[in-house]
């Protein structure tokens, strides 16, 4: 293994480490009457003061939604004493990235859920080898969501990482699929991460609900006016192409209306990719667990859970 090897797979261990201590301290938080927006904020500041960096906007999902929602300014939203909470959180070490989510029910309701989504992706992970069929991922978690009567949610899948970017290419479908190719590789890392429902088990968008956004690689061929041009270079030199939302912005772009249009008006130039918030299309609860997992030294190593590996 020459040094640059070395180097990646330790900024992956860091990341993953990192990851892994946030996740362990913010799950006494969620309870009823904490604010969203407090929850994030507290483990943004945790991955800065371990050492890390947010690698996304972190995304709190509650109960039939299912991803990509994380508070804005001012948000006013709380957990409610019957909650289901997802808590989706990204580390980057100089671009490499760990992306880790657990669920916490507050509602005896949504016990078996969580119990089955978190036994899904343990099950997905003891399966895995290097050069190990991507498609044994949705293999593995198809099975126990059947055993326990679940759906998985097909329209959500993991994904393999890249340096400062969250999906570098390859999907991961949590339900078999023969078009589901390629394997695990060597010198990769990939998140892996379950989506399961008693509902009918895909997500659709929730168009006026758009908080996440990021920078598209073409972003350079674009006419763009000068305050436009002023938030591209503010986006790229903190986040490069890495995800980003409103709150990591008001301290350049203090104006929040201006800077939302901003925002919006770049969507619709494409120099910015939305990601709306995506609910579960027959409003049924869903819960997600998710691991980043590195292929090294003919073994996978998962990051962001050193419990799991043997
Ligand atoms: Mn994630
Ligand atoms: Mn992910």
């Amino acid at each position: 293994m020459n040094t640059s090897d070395a180097e990646f797979v330790e900024a992956y261990l860091r990341a993953g480490e990192i990851a892994y201590r946030v996740k362990k301290s913010v799950v006494s938080l969620v309870k009823p009457s904490t604010r969203l927006l407090d929850l994030a904020e507290r483990v943004e500041e945790l991955i800065r003061s371990f050492g890390g960096e947010p690698a996304f906007p972190t995304n709190i999902s509650v109960n039939e939604i299912a991803a990509h929602d994380t508070p804005y300014v001012g948000d006013s939203r709380v957990i409610t004493e019957d909650s289901l909470v997802k808590i989706d959180l990204g580390v980057h070490v100089n671009g490499f990235i760990a992306d880790t989510a657990i669920t916490v029910t507050l509602s005896d309701k949504a016990v078996k859920l969580v119990e089955a989504t978190e036994e899904a992706l343990r099950k997905a992970l003891t399966s895995l080898s290097p050069g190990t069929p991507i498609n044994a991922v949705g293999r593995a978690v198809e099975a126990v969501a059947k055993k326990y009567g679940f759906n998985v949610i097909k329209n959500l899948t993991g994904h393999s990482l890249g340096r400062y970017l969250i999906h570098a290419g390859e999907v991961i479908p949590n339900h078999f699929t023969r078009l589901a190719l390629g394997k695990l590789s060597n010198g990769r890392a990939y998140a892996i991460e379950p989506f399961l429902t008693p509902g009918k088990g895909y997500v659709e968008e929730v168009r006026t609900s758009t908080y996440i956004y990021a920078l598209n690689t073409g972003f350079k061929n674009k006419q763009v006016t000068e305050e436009e041009s002023l938030l591209i270079k503010t986006i790229y030199e903190k986040f490069r192409t890495l995800p980003l939302c409103e709150r990591w912005l008001t301290r350049e772009f203090s104006d929040l209306s201006r800077l939302r249009a901003l925002l919006q008006s770049l969507v619709r130039k494409s120099v910015l990719t939305a990601y709306p918030v995506l609910r579960e299309v027959s409003g049924n609860l869903v819960a997600q667990f998710e691991e980043t997992i590195l292929v090294s030294g003919g073994r996978i190593i998962i990051t962001t859970n050193p419990e799991l590996n043997k």
